[in-house]
C-alpha cells in the first residue's frame, strides 16, 4: 500500500473516531484532501483510494491539475486567496470556493459562472481570530456579506470557512471553532440553506469536528509535509 493510501486510511479513521466521540454521524463530515504543491499523480493515487474532494490554493497550478485529471469525477474546491482579476477561471473550473471575503469577489464569481453549470457553492471566509494580517471578513461583517451575495444567481451560499490562529492547545482550538458554530447558527435563522462549516486542518481536525465542522481540509496528514505553512501563506504582506 502506498504512503498516500495508508495516510488516507489513517485520516479517515481519525475523522470517524472524532465524529463518533462527538455523537455525530461521520457521513456528516466531508474530507477535503488539500493537494497544493502536489503533482497530479498524487491526487490520482488518492482518488484510487476513493477520494473525491480536493482543495487547491494556487490558480495556475490547480488549472493544470484539473486538466490532467479531467478523466476522473473529482470535486474541486478553491481554498486560496482570490485576486479580483483572477475570478474568471475559478468560476469556470471549480465546484466550490471557500474563500469569499468581500462582495466584489462574490459578484464577479456569480457573473462569470457559466450559465450551463450549476451555481458555484461558496463559503464566506471569516477572520475568526481577529488577526490583523489574516484574510477573511470580520465576524461582525459576515451577515452583511451574506445579505449581499445570497440572491446572486451564479452562487449558492453554503456556509462559513476559517483558518484560525495556530494553537496546539485543544481547549483553545475548540473555543475558536465554537465561535464559528455560533456564527453559523445565527446566520441560519435568516438563511437556513447555510449548512457548511469548513474548518479543521491537520493540526486541529479533532477539535473542529467536536465543534461541528462539516468539511475538514487536510493536507499534511494525507500527502506529507510541504515546504511552507498555509497559515504563513495566507498572511497578506
Ligand atoms: C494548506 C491548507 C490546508 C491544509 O493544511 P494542513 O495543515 O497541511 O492540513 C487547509 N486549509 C487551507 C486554507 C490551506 O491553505
Amino acid at each position: 500500500m502506498s504512503k498516500i493510501s495508508s495516510n488516507l486510511d489513517t485520516v479517515r479513521a481519525e475523522l470517524n473516531q472524532a465524529a463518533l466521540a462527538a455523537n455525530r454521524p461521520p457521513e456528516a463530515i466531508t474530507l477535503l484532501a488539500v493537494s497544493k504543491t502536489r503533482p497530479a499523480e498524487d491526487l490520482r493515487q488518492a482518488h484510487q483510494q476513493g477520494q473525491i474532494d480536493f482543495g487547491e490554493n494556487y490558480l495556475q497550478e490547480s488549472l493544470d491539475k484539473i486538466k490532467a485529471l479531467a478523466d476522473l469525477p473529482l470535486c474541486w474546491h478553491f481554498i486560496g486567496p482570490i485576486q479580483s482579476n483572477k475570478t474568471r477561471p475559478i468560476a469556470e473550473h471549480f465546484h466550490w470556493v471557500h474563500t469569499v471575503e468581500r462582495e466584489k469577489i462574490g459578484r464577479r464569481l456569480s457573473e462569470q459562472r457559466p450559465a450551463d453549470m450549476p451555481p458555484l457553492q461558496i463559503c464566506l471566509q471569516v477572520n475568526i481570530s481577529g488577526e490583523q494580517s489574516k484574510s477573511g471578513c470580520l465576524p461582525d461583517d459576515v451577515e452583511a456579506l451574506a445579505d449581499s451575495l445570497v440572491t446572486l444567481p451564479g452562487l449558492t451560499l453554503r456556509g462559513l470557512m476559517a483558518i484560525p490562529q495556530a494553537s496546539s492547545d485543544e481547549t483553545e482550538q475548540r473555543a475558536v471553532f465554537a465561535r464559528m458554530r455560533t456564527l453559523l447558527t445565527q446566520l441560519q435563522q435568516k438563511y437556513p440553506q447555510m449548512d457548511t462549516l469548513s474548518m479543521g486542518m491537520t493540526g486541529d481536525m479533532k477539535a473542529a469536528i467536536t465543534e461541528g465542522s462539516t468539511m475538514v481540509r487536510i493536507g499534511t496528514a494525507i500527502f506529507g509535509a510541504r515546504d511552507y505553512n498555509a497559515r504563513d501563506y495566507h498572511k497578506t504582506p
